[in-house]
């Protein structure tokens, strides 16, 4: 059976918010009987785009992350309702209950990911549903991936087993996989939100004047052994992506041919280690 799940890709994401604000518009002021109570007009983001710069000085990036109820297989917010609360579609979505999980506060806590919102005026449990009601009225994309200009949120209607092939084939990822709740949100290029890099910039003195220096040759090690090498671009720029953060000493090594020159760094997020003179 086919089920719906959420793709979306990082590095199409412009921060535009018009994915939140499409949200906003159905469910502030509307009740969709069966589905979901009003949602108040501040303090809720049921589509919450989070923001990550990485780096210093003249190498910086940006990854904006919308984030959402992930509509997780093994919820553990499900597992913290009382009277059915929440449940399970046979379509991936999972429904917070507006009328039974009145009072239900503990809803709010079990979520790991933080994406259950406390209504205080109702005292319900409230997370963006999917935009069930439009799917059931037969609505093939939600209100948030309608309005996406980029193409960076996009729902999927996919048995499980092909689901798993294109995360396979495409390198998607979920969030915190490790905490096992096997989220129906799929993430592409999410590397600059979770990882590190070390670059810098190696420049030489030609003729009295600081010129960039163009295809040199950059190792990355770490424990006395190499874990990465690269060529200095048009710029002289290197940029070793992808570590691990909080990952500890690293050994950059420019190999030139006028001699080696060595940097000792210690990550914990990204580093930017500006010019470096040969
Ligand atoms: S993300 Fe949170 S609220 Fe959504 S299904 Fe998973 S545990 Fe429940
Ligand atoms: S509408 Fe698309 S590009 Fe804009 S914030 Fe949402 S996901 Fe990102």
């Amino acid at each position: 059976m086919s089920k719906w799940n959420m793709i979306i890709d990082v590095a199409e994401c412009t921060n535009c918010h018009l994915c939140t604000l499409a949200t906003s518009d159905e469910y502030v002021g509307n009740e969709f009987k069966g589905y979901s109570a009003p949602m108040p007009k501040h303090g809720h983001k049921w589509i919450d785009i989070l923001k990550k710069e990485r780096g210093q000085g003249t190498m910086i990036d940006i990854a904006y992350v919308p984030t959402m109820c992930n509509h997780c297989d093994d919820a553990p917010c499900l597992k913290s309702a009382r009277d059915s609360a929440v449940r399970k579609r046979d379509d991936g979505v999972v429904l917070i209950d507006p009328v039974k999980s009145k009072g239900q506060k503990q809803i709010v806590d079990a979520c790991p990911y933080g994406h259950v919102w406390w209504n205080e005026e109702l005292q319900i449990p409230q997370a963006w549903n999917f935009d069930a009601h439009l799917l059931d009225a037969g609505w093939k994309q939600t209100r948030g991936g309608q309005v996406c200009p980029t193409g960076a949120m996009k729902a999927v209607k996919l048995d499980d087993a092909d689901m798993a092939a294109r995360a396979a084939a495409e390198g998607l990822e979920q969030m915190k996989p490790e905490l096992g709740t096997k989220p129906r949100v799929w993430y592409r290029n999410l590397a600059p939100f979770k990882t590190a890099f070390v670059g810098g910039s190696v420049a030489r003195i030609v003729d009295g004047l600081v010129e960039c220096a163009e295809g040199e040759t950059v190792a990355l090690s770490k424990d006395g052994k190499e874990v990465a090498r690269l060529t200095t671009d048009n710029y002289g720029d290197f940029k070793f992506d992808g570590l691990p953060e909080n990952s500890g000493a690293y050994v950059v090594e420019i190999r030139s041919a006028g001699g080696a020159k060595r940097v000792d760094v210690v990550v914990k997020d990204s580093v930017s280690l500006g010019e470096i003179r040969l």
